[in-house]
């Protein structure tokens, strides 16, 4: 069997250092915040080539704490796709105001950049690109739109951790960059985490005060904030799975070469990632007009895959008072449709690639492997 991910297996290249490290926390008894976690927020920042970190609890906490640094609220509009994960929605919802969706662009996934403007209103506060899979969305004519009309750009950088767009990483490109660190993501926590990078001393500031019930200091609440703090637990575990972050990302590029060789003349679209891009492959997701077929097909061989993501935000039944309709994003909806996603983490091997490549190509071409 070819799990589509395997947490466990990445846990034992690592187990010494990692068990070392929780009972250091342990030890010290800094289970919220404390010295591990704001370590992992300079390391990280530096990282993404950053200022700023943030260390928060979920990647969701950190869009919403971004936005609401940067002025978002109630009656405002925040410009997103619709074919993302349903957190960069929500996270627009929970600060009042309303996200207003573009499509995206059918090859790289990542919002139509040429969509934009015409979805720019008076209340328009901010664009929030998706890096989805782990591609860099088209950053430069976002940040000339977004500069021209006096809007700040939050990068939902959740799958993307280490992706680059024209030598710079994502996260610090646009005015505040928001990461998950949920296990299955390319740099994943034993639990829940998020971080947020930024340039900007007082967006910190204010993210800062937000994460910890809107203190200053203690028992001086300015703001009205949130628990959103991050375990001491999660940050000694994610700085030492950030010393293997490039290892880690090097193997997944490798892995999706080897996929895009061997699925060349399968009749599968596979992945295109522009010259331009550090393409991350948080998923290695081939298009098809057979898919439900190929993923039983495949499930049936003993290969697991995953659909990221089958119905677009615009189409889901807790979205529907936004008033978007079937039809509405004609590039996300098909690729709601057609996508679907290959095995893919850190210590595959390049046999098991293999055999899954070659699964495939016995499946389209009637063969019974
Ligand atoms: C995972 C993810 C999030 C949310 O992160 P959590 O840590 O699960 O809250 C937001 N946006 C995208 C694109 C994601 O993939």
């Amino acid at each position: 069997m070819i799990p589509f991910v395997d947490l466990k297996a990445q846990y034992l290249s690592i187990k010494d250092e990692i068990d070392t490290a929780v009972l250091k926390v342990l030890e010290s008894t800094q289970f919220v915040l404390g010295s591990e976690v704001k370590a992992l927020e300079q390391e990280f920042a530096a990282y993404c080539n950053a200022e700023f970190g943030i260390a928060v609890n979920t990647g969701t906490s950190a869009l919403h704490l971004a936005l609401l640094a940067a002025g978002v609220g109630s009656g405002d509009e925040v410009i997103t796709v619709p074919f993302t994960f349903v957190a960069t929605a929500a996270a627009i919802c929970y600060t009042g105001a309303t996200p207003v969706f573009v499509d995206i662009d059918p090859v790289t996934y990542t919002i139509d950049v040429n969509k934009i403007e015409s979805a720019i209103t008076e209340r328009t506060k901010a664009i929030l690109p998706v890096h989805l899979y782990g591609q860099p969305a088209d950053m430069e004519p976002i940040m000339e739109i977004a500069r021209r009309h006096g809007l700040t750009v939050v990068e939902d950088a959740a799958q993307a951790h280490g992706a680059a767009y024209k030598g710079k990483r994502v996260g610090s490109i646009g005015d505040i960059g928001c990461f998950s660190f949920y296990p299955g993501k390319n740099l994943g926590a034993y639990g829940e985490g998020g971080m947020i990078v930024t340039n900007n001393p007082e967006y910190t500031h204010t993210m800062q005060m937000l994460r910890d019930w809107g203190q200053e200091k203690r028992y001086h609440h300015v703001l009205k904030g949130y628990n959103y703090r991050m375990d001491g637990i999660q940050g000694a575990i994610l700085r030492v799975k950030l010393r293997y972050i490039e290892e880690w990302t090097e193997a997944r590029r490798t892995h999706a070469a080897q996929y895009n060789y061997l699925l060349a003349k399968s009749g599968l679209n596979t992945p295109v990632a522009l010259a331009h891009n550090r393409h991350v492959y948080h998923v290695y997701a081939v298009r098809t007009t057979q898919r439900e077929w190929l993923q039983q097909q495949l499930n049936a061989q003993g290969i697991q895959t995953g659909i990221h993501y089958p119905i677009p935000v615009h189409l889901q039944p807790a979205y529907a008072d936004l008033g978007y309709q079937p039809g509405d994003f004609p590039h996300s909806e098909l690729a709601a449709r057609e996508v679907l996603s290959l095995p893919m983490y850190a210590e595959l091997s390049s046999a098991q690639v293999n055999q899954v490549a070659q699964t495939l190509q016995n499946i389209l071409q009637g063969v019974a492997a």
